[in-house]
């Protein structure tokens, strides 16, 4: 099979592993499906976090509704109990196997994570941070409630009780001006996110794909659990690809392609990640 056949591939694809293996430079676009693996849920997308609800001081509340900055200004306490509660999942949670398979892959080729996941779940797994783009922001960083302010902090510890789920040790403040603070990651109907760190990360990677792209390297991109709902992430590697690299998309779900030059794998990050391992001692047709 050429990589320019439009084909749906439902199972292991040996066509996706020659293009993996024999790249010189590969572009990684993971969305929310990634962090499923590892046993963490969907925050947007079918069936996502977003679409559910808690129940706080006896009042129903949509998660949507907690992460909006409206919501950090009204009801601070609430919202970063929620999000509290995020990051200790975040940090207690271990990134599965594929990660680790996709750095071994990627450490022998000039390579760039773009990611919509506020979780840090690639720098956690040892990949450069000096080669990924979070366009979303990180769940692990905080700005001031003052728009006005452009400066991002590191979010302190925070900690909740396991018993009534609400915050301990009040809302996280400004170091400059003592006022609220608030996640620095794309909230819901977001006008006021601080795009500073994630700006200059894209900068890094508008010059790498320049470069890549100039020398002619044999280049692949690679998208992983990128949904629908919320497409930055499709989006984003489109534009990288032009229609014209070949781009594998890894994901169990809206799997469908488009261009002639995708190629669909109908598995999960980490199933994928571990058939290419096995696949080291099989002969690549
Ligand atoms: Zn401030």
């Amino acid at each position: 099979m050429s990589p320019t056949q439009n084909t749906i591939m439902k199972e292991f694809s040996f066509q996706a592993v020659k293009l993996i293996k024999n790249a010189d430079a590969i572009a990684v676009f993971a969305g929310a499906g990634m962090g499923v693996d590892s046993g963490l849920e969907q925050y947007r997308g079918k069936g996502g976090l977003w679409t559910k609800s808690i129940v706080v001081n006896n009042e129903k509340v949509n998660y949507q509704d907690l992460l909006t900055h409206d919501a950090f200004d009204k009801t601070p306490e609430q919202s970063w109990a929620f999000v509290a509660s995020l990051i200790e999942k975040y940090t207690r949670t271990i990134p599965h196997k594929g990660y680790t398979q996709l750095l071994d892959i990627l450490k022998e080729k000039e390579y760039f994570i773009v990611t919509s996941n506020c979780d840090e779940h690639f720098q956690k797994a040892g990949f450069d941070e000096l080669r990924h783009w979070e366009c979303h922001g990180s769940i692990f960083n905080m700005q001031c409630m003052d728009i006005l302010e452009r400066d991002i902090y590191k979010t302190p510890l925070l900690s909740i009780d396991p018993i009534t789920q609400t915050l301990i040790g009040g809302v996280p403040k400004c170091p400059k001006c003592g006022l609220n603070c608030r996640p620095n990651m794309y909230l819901f109907y977001d006008w006021f996110w601080v795009s500073n760190n994630s700006v200059a990360q894209q900068i890094r990677y508008n010059s790498w794909q320049k470069e890549i792209k100039e020398k002619k390297n044999k280049i692949v991109a690679i998208e992983i659990g990128a949904g629908k709902t919320i497409d930055t992430i499709r989006k984003t590697a489109r534009r990288f690809t032009n229609d014209t690299i070949p781009l594998i998309r890894i994901n169990p779900y809206d799997f469908e392609i488009e261009n002639p030059n995708e190629i669909s794998v109908g598995n999960g990050a980490k199933e994928f990640f571990e058939r290419l391992e096995v696949s080291n001692v099989i002969k690549v047709p």
